[in-house]
C-alpha cells in the first residue's frame, strides 16, 4: 500500500503512518480480517501494490494506534492490556488483540476502546457485536477464562455538549453494554466468517467472480425524501416515506426532493478498492 502526503502533513506523521501498527502475527486471519467482506479483503489482496491511502485520511487509526500505546502506560492491577491471542479452528489460525480484560469476581470483563462519531453510538452497531463475542470465544477457549460481560468504550471524536437529540450520547466518553452470545453460536459464525472468505478465494482463484458486498457492508444509506418550497433555503421536513412527503408538500404548496441513497463506503472509497471493483464500477456505468 503506498502512503500518500496530499496535505503536506509533517514527515514524522507520514512516517508514522507507513509503520506496521497491526500485526496479526503468525495467524492466517485477524478478527478483523475475518468480519470484513471477502470481497473487500481478495482485491485488497490483489491490489495491495496499488492501493493508495492519505496520512489525512489515517489520523483517527494513528490516534487509535496511540491510544494502544497511551494505554501500556496506565497498567491496574487485574487489568490486562492489548493482549494478543491465537486459536486453530479447521486448519485456520485466527488471532485477535483485545485491548482490555478487567479480571473481576472470578471472571472477565472485556472492553474495546473505539474512536467513534456521536452517529456510530446512536445507530446500531452489528459488527461490534460481532467482534466482541469473538474475543470472548477467543478468552473462553485459549485461557479457559469466564467471560462475564462486553464493553465498547467509545471516545467521541465529534462529541458537542448542545447537541440535544434523543439518544445522544451524554459525554464523549460512552460505555456500551454489547449483549453476548452463545459460545457454540459464536463458534458457527466463526467457522461461516471462515467458509465465506474460502469460498471467495478459491473462486478467485480460479477466476470466477467474488461474492458481492451486501449493503449493510457497503454502508448503504436509505433514500430520504425533503420537502421543500421556493425561496426557502432549508428543506421544511424530511421523510422516509415518498407518501408523507408528499402530503406534506401538497398542504405547504411545495414539492419534494429525493436525496437517493448511497453506498457510502464504495463511494467514499473506504475499502481502498473502489477503483477495481466490477460491483461497485458495474453500477457507475449503467
Ligand atoms: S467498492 Fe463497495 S462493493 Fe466494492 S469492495 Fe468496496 S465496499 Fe465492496
Amino acid at each position: 500500500m503506498k502512503i500518500t502526503n496530499k496535505h503536506q502533513a509533517p514527515e514524522t506523521l507520514v512516517a508514522l503512518a507507513s509503520r506496521e501498527y497491526y500485526t496479526k502475527g503468525a495467524a492466517q486471519y485477524s478478527v478483523t480480517e475475518l468480519l470484513s467482506p471477502p470481497r473487500i479483503r481478495r482485491l485488497r489482496e490483489q491490489f495491495h501494490e496499488r492501493v493508495e491511502q492519505d496520512v489525512a485520511d489515517m489520523l483517527w487509526s494513528m490516534l487509535g494506534s496511540a491510544l494502544h500505546v497511551v494505554m501500556e502506560r496506565g497498567q491496574t492491577e487485574g487489568h490486562i492490556t492489548e493482549e494478543r491471542l491465537f486459536k486453530e479452528i479447521d486448519g485456520v489460525t485466527i488471532s485477535g488483540q483485545i485491548d482490555l480484560q478487567h479480571e473481576r469476581d472470578g471472571g472477565v470483563v472485556i472492553t474495546d476502546y473505539k474512536f467513534t462519531s456521536a452517529w456510530a453510538v446512536m445507530a446500531d452497531k452489528p459488527d461490534w457485536e460481532q467482534q466482541l463475542n469473538v474475543y470472548r470465544w477467543l478468552v473462553e477457549t485459549v485461557k479457559g477464562n469466564r467471560v462475564d460481560a462486553l464493553n465498547i468504550c467509545a471516545l467521541i471524536r465529534d462529541f458537542s455538549r448542545h447537541d440535544t437529540r434523543e439518544g445522544y450520547p451524554a459525554a464523549p466518553i460512552q460505555m456500551i453494554p454489547i449483549p453476548m452470545w452463545d459460545l457454540k453460536e459464536t463458534e458457527d459464525f466463526v467457522r461461516r466468517r471462515l467458509n465465506a472468505h474460502r469460498d471467495a478465494k478459491v473462486a478467485h482463484d480460479f477466476g470466477d467472480s467474488l461474492p458481492e458486498c451486501s449493503p449493510e457492508e457497503r454502508w448503504q444509506s436509505e433514500t430520504i425524501y425533503a420537502v421543500r418550497r421556493e425561496g426557502r433555503k432549508t428543506a421544511i421536513r424530511v421523510f422516509k416515506s415518498i407518501e408523507e412527503a408528499n402530503e406534506l408538500a401538497l398542504k405547504e404548496k411545495g414539492y419534494v426532493e429525493t436525496r437517493p441513497g448511497e453506498p457510502k463506503r464504495c463511494t467514499g472509497n473506504y475499502c481502498g478498492v473502489a477503483d477495481w471493483c466490477s460491483q461497485f464500477q458495474g453500477e457507475r456505468t449503467t
